[in-house]
C-alpha cells in the first residue's frame, strides 16, 4: 500500500503530503481525545434510541396529514433525550437552519416584545429575519424590537452592558454558539450556561434560545442541559450525520416547543400533522452516525488550523485551542487566496469535483459569497465544504467531512492550490 501514491493520484504533491504528515505527527493526542468524545456521544445516542424503543415501525412512511405518525413522534422523543430536553420538534418541513430559528423566534415573540442578542450580531441570514436589514415579514414588521450587546474586545461577554440592556420589554435572549461568518471565538457550552444563568438572574422569566448550528456533539453537554429554553439547528449540519437530506430541529422546554409546532403548522394543529414521506430512516441513521461524523469533521478542522497556522496564516480557533464547534476560519487575506482554497476543497470532492467555485450573490447575505461543496446533499455543510463572504479579512470558513480521510485530502488539496498559485512559497513547506 502506497499512501503517497493515493494522494498523488488525487492531485497532492509529495511535498504537500509530507508537510501534512509532519503536522499530523503533533496531533495524535488531540485526535485521541476527539475519539473519546465521539465514544461518549455515541453512547448517549444509543441509550436514547434504546430507551425510546426505536424499532422498524418507526421507519414507515406516512403521507397526507401524517396523523399518528409513530416514527415522527418517536424520533422527537429520541432528540429530546439526546439533548437532555423536555420536548423536540424535528421535521423535514423545517427547510433549513434559518427556518428553524425563524420558527423558534416568531413562535415565542409577540408584538411589543424585545429580542436581545448579548453576543454581538447574529448570523447573516438571521439579520433579515430579525429586521436588522429590513425585509418583508421580518420580526420588526410584526412589532418585535431588537437590541444587541457586542462582545468585549477579547471576545468575552460584556455583563454590565447586558444587565443594562435587559428591560421590561426584553422577552427572549438569542445566543449563537458558533462564530458563523465572524472572526470571534465560538462559545463553549459552559460559557453559554454561565451567560444564561446571568441573564436569568437579572430577569427570571426571560426565554433563552441557543442557535446550536455546528455545535452538536462537539462537547459532552448540550445547551439545553444548562438552561436554554430552546436549542435550534439544521439537519444538514451535525445532527443529520450527513444522511438527512433536509430538515431542522428545535429542542427545549415543552411550552416553547409546542408554540414552535403551532407556528410551523397552524394554531390548533401543532405537532399532530406533518407527514414524513418516508424520510425518517435517514434521520434516525444520520443521528446514529452523527457523533463519529462530527469527530471526523473536528479532526479536519484541527488539521487545517495547524497546517495553515504553520504557514503564517491567522486561523480561528488557533491550532492548539479547544474546540466548541466544527468551523475553522482561515484568513487568506485576498480574494485570490479564497478562490484557491475553495478550488482545492472542490477538487477533492466525490461529487462535482470538476467545477470551479466562483463568488456569487446569495439570498440572505449582503456581500458575494464563495462556496466549495461537492456534496451528496446539496449545500450540506456537515459534508466537506468551505465558504465565506468576499470581504476583509477574506476568511474562508471550512467545515465538515463525512470521513476524516476526506477532510484530510481536501485540506491537502487546498494547500496544493495555494502552492501552485504562488500564494504559498513552495519552500515554506
Ligand atoms: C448555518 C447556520 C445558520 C443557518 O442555517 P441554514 O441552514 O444555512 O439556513 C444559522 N446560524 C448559524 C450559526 C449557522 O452556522
Amino acid at each position: 500500500m502506497d499512501l503517497l501514491k493515493t494522494y498523488e493520484t488525487n492531485g497532492v504533491s509529495p511535498a504537500v503530503y509530507r508537510f501534512g504528515e509532519r503536522i499530523l505527527a503533533g496531533l495524535r493526542e488531540r485526535f485521541e481525545a476527539i475519539d473519546q468524545m465521539a465514544e461518549f456521544n455515541q453512547g448517549k445516542v444509543i441509550r436514547a434510541m434504546r430507551e425510546c424503543r426505536v424499532d422498524a415501525a418507526c421507519f414507515a412512511a406516512t403521507t397526507g396529514y401524517g396523523y399518528d405518525d409513530v416514527g415522527r413522534a418517536r424520533l422527537e422523543e429520541v432528540y429530546a433525550a439526546v439533548f437532555g430536553a423536555e420536548a423536540a420538534l424535528v421535521r423535514p418541513q423545517i427547510t433549513c437552519g434559518t427556518h428553524a430559528l425563524t420558527v423558534a423566534l416568531s413562535a415565542n415573540l409577540l408584538p411589543g416584545d424585545e429580542l436581545l442578542s448579548p453576543v454581538g450580531a447574529p448570523y447573516d441570514t438571521l439579520q433579515e429575519v430579525i429586521g436588522i436589514r429590513p425585509s418583508p415579514c421580518s420580526l420588526a414588521e410584526y412589532g418585535v424590537s431588537y437590541r444587541q450587546v457586542d462582545l468585549l474586545e477579547d471576545g468575552s461577554f460584556d455583563y454590565p452592558a447586558i444587565r443594562a440592556a435587559i428591560g421590561p420589554k426584553t422577552k427572549l435572549i438569542t445566543i449563537q454558539r458558533s462564530k458563523g461568518y465572524a472572526t470571534r471565538p465560538s462559545f463553549s457550552v459552559a460559557q453559554i450556561g454561565e451567560l444564561i444563568a446571568f441573564c436569568k438572574s437579572v430577569k427570571p422569566e426571560l426565554l433563552v434560545m441557543v442557535d446550536n448550528c455546528y455545535g452538536e456533539f462537539v462537547e459532552a453537554l448540550e445547551p439545553s442541559q444548562l438552561g436554554a429554553d430552546m436549542s435550534v439547528g439544521s439537519l444538514i449540519k451535525n445532527p443529520g450525520g450527513g444522511l438527512a437530506p433536509i430538515g431542522g430541529y428545535i429542542v427545549g422546554r415543552k411550552v416553547c416547543v409546542e408554540r414552535c409546532a403551532y407556528r410551523l403548522s397552524a394554531p390548533g394543529l401543532g405537532q399532530e400533522v406533518g407527514a414524513n414521506l418516508g424520510i425518517l430512516p435517514s434521520f434516525y441513521q444520520g443521528l446514529f452516525l452523527a457523533p463519529t461524523v462530527v469527530a471526523g469533521a473536528l479532526k479536519g478542522a484541527i488539521f487545517a488550523a495547524n497546517c495553515y497556522e504553520q504557514l503564517g496564516f491567522r486561523v480561528i480557533p488557533g491550532g492548539a485551542e479547544e474546540r466548541h464547534d466544527i468551523i475553522q476560519a482561515v484568513e487568506l487575506g485576498s480574494e485570490a487566496g479564497m478562490r484557491a482554497f475553495c478550488k482545492g476543497i472542490q477538487a477533492a470532492a466525490p461529487v462535482d469535483s470538476y467545477v470551479e467555485p466562483i463568488p456569487w450573490a446569495m439570498p440572505g447575505y449582503d456581500s458575494e459569497v464563495i462556496m466549495a461543496a461537492g456534496a451528496f446533499v446539496q449545500g450540506s455543510s456537515i459534508e466537506l465544504s468551505a465558504d465565506g463572504p468576499i470581504r476583509p479579512p477574506y476568511a474562508v470558513y471550512f467545515q465538515g467531512g463525512l470521513t476524516w480521510y476526506h477532510a484530510k485530502l481536501g485540506i491537502l488539496r487546498s494547500l496544493q492550490e495555494l502552492v501552485s498559485g504562488g500564494l504559498i512559497p513552495g519552500e515554506a513547506l
